[in-house]
């Protein structure tokens, strides 16, 4: 069994990155920005956008935090991200979600200039993702990709099984593994018998939110499986939706919870904010 280790991987991706910034900066003047909307309090929203504000700091982006009370308006919020559409410092615009009840998380999304979308969720670059064209893919999806190719997982024809169909994960990963033909089954709350589904599979990836979801007797021998989900434990613990001890023994590779999935959707996110800015400055 293989732990595949995503905080390694992150890291190298990041420094990567950060020597390539530097020569941009060095040779061309140009210095990446990354703009952030976080509206609320809620804490784990103020960890995520504390990472990722770290992480740029780390390759030496330029960034901003828009922080707004979770009274603000629709149009408020849609007005910050105009302002940033027009920004010339801005190369990357992302709205930590989730937002509000009040407020129309898809419309939204949409005001979101496309070519600075490096979330990958507005619909534009959503279709160009679907159509195997250039786009900006959502992070976490296209981490789990990297992560693949990093660890030489063939997915030609593979059975691969995604528990979890949501807009930013499920079915973004269902859409890049076609892509890379991969046989695909997405599952979601209303699968009837799920332990159907990923006995059959070559590869399990879940993203669902319900700690030990996945359990040793839904797996294969010498599956791969890949835990998206984050869950905080009432004693402090962070785990995934796969009951790890039971599970890892079964699998061929298997992502850990932390330091699996999580800092491969940072990385991504700057990988994401350094192509739109290099596409800006053609
Ligand atoms: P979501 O609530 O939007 O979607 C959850 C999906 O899981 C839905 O499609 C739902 O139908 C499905 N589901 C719920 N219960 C199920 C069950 N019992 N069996 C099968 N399917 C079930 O959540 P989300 O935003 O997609 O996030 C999912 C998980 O991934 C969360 O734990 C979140 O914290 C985590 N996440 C991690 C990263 C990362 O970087 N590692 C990024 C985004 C989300």
């Amino acid at each position: 069994m293989h732990i595949i280790d995503g905080k390694s991987l992150a890291q190298q991706i990041r420094s990567h990155i950060a020597d390539e910034v530097e020569i941009l900066g060095r040779e061309r003047n140009i210095v990446p920005g990354l703009a952030v909307v976080l509206v609320g309090d809620d804490p784990a929203s103020h960890a995520y956008v504390k990472m990722k504000a770290k992480a740029c700091k780390e390759v030496g982006y330029y960034s901003i935090v828009h922080e707004m009370p979770d009274t603000i308006s629709q149009d408020e919020i849609i007005g910050t991200i105009k302002m940033m559409n027009d920004n010339p410092r801005i190369d990357g615009i992302l709205v930590q979600l989730p937002l509000p009840p009040h407020i129309d998380t898809d419309a939204i999304l949409e005001v979101i200039d496309p070519a600075k979308d490096v979330d990958g969720f507005h619909p534009y670059n959503v279709g160009r993702i679907v159509t195997k064209l250039d786009a900006f893919a959502s992070c976490t999806p296209q981490g789990v990709m990297r992560m693949f190719e990093h660890y030489d997982i063939d997915l030609k024809g593979k059975d691969v099984c995604v528990v979890g169909a949501s807009n930013i994960v499920g079915k973004p990963m269902a859409a890049l593994l076609l892509n890379a033909d991969a046989t695909v089954t997405v599952t979601h709350i209303y699968t009837q018998d799920l332990a159907r589904h990923t006995r059959e599979a070559d590869i399990i990836i879940v993203g669902v939110g319900v700690p030990g979801l996945i359990k040793a007797d839904m797996v294969k021998e010498g599956a791969v499986v890949i835990d998206i989900g984050i869950n905080k434990l009432d004693d402090g613990r962070l785990v995934g939706d796969v009951d790890y001890d039971a599970v890892a023994p079964k699998c061929s590779y298997i992502t850990p919870v932390p330091g699996g999935v999580g800092p491969m959707t940072i990385a991504m996110l700057m990988e994401n904010t350094l192509k739109a800015a290099k596409a800006r400055n053609v």
